[in-house]
């Protein structure tokens, strides 16, 4: 009942022409899929992208945005400025948190920010493996969604991608058993926050997925689509994992 979706961070890679030529080329690559599909490139190529999957299923997403609608902010995205180009944003992804100073609280604030806007949330979360050796998984992500998620009207719009931060970029994977505990995690306590509409809110996983791996990791019962970094600049690697979603 959940429509598989696999989205692509491309971070902070690719020039204009690069952007619009990989978008191109996957719209051309997943034509006729069974699932969601989107995008995320870089800001200043939004127009680029929009212009090369225009007509195409593939969808766009931001990779950060503010919570503040307009003013003296710096550097900053506002929701506003998204909203022409954009069907998703992510929120939360881990090198924001380890690198930018997003925290829990701002997690939320975006995240309100998003379901108040026509852009849908890709929430962020996951461990650090120190994290992880400590045994704190469960806790991590406990506090992470609770306060991630806090005081929101939750809803199919809603994305969860559980990304342990020590299979991000790495080529490490997690088995899919590990992928598949994390994400029964957090459906659980979806399920404490928003009862049974948990059971229609995606969980991506994300972690160093290629095609070798995305089958094994897509058949588990909580995973529903995939958040992928590297192998998502690739057109042939990401049409690949999306073919292996539906
Ligand atoms: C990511 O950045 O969200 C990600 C999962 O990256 P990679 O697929 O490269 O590990």
């Amino acid at each position: 009942m959940r429509r598989p979706f696999i989205a692509g961070n491309w971070k902070m890679n690719t020039t204009e022409a690069e952007a619009g030529a990989l978008a191109s080329a996957v719209a051309e690559a997943t034509d006729g899929a069974a699932c969601d599909i989107a995008v995320c490139p870089p800001f200043p190529h939004l127009a680029a992208v929009r212009e090369a999957v225009r007509g195409s299923a593939v969808a766009i997403g931001a990779q950060n945005v503010s919570w503040e609608p307009a003013g003296a902010f710096t550097g900053e995205v506002s929701l506003g400025m998204l909203e022409p180009y954009c069907r998703y944003v992510i929120v939360g992804h881990s090198e924001r948190r380890a690198l930018f100073g997003d925290t829990d609280e701002w997690v939320n604030r975006k995240t309100a920010a998003v379901l108040a806007s026509r852009l849908d949330p890709i929430v962020a979360v996951g461990e650090t493996l120190a994290e992880r050796e400590a045994g704190e998984m469960g806790s991590v992500l406990d506090r992470q969604i609770r306060r991630g998620l806090a005081d929101l009207d939750l809803s199919a719009r809603v994305t969860v991608a559980y990304e342990p931060v020590w299979a991000i970029g790495t080529g490490e994977t997690a088995t899919p058993e590990m992928a598949q505990e994390a994400c029964a995690l957090i459906r659980a306590l979806l399920r404490e926050l928003a009862g049974d509409t948990a059971d229609a809110i995606r969980i991506q996983y994300g972690g160093s997925v290629n095609p070798g791996n995305a089958t094994e990791l897509l058949a588990q019962p909580d995973i529903d689509g995939a958040l992928v970094g590297g192998a998502s600049l690739k057109a042939d690697q990401f049409a690949a994992i999306v073919a292996a979603a539906g």
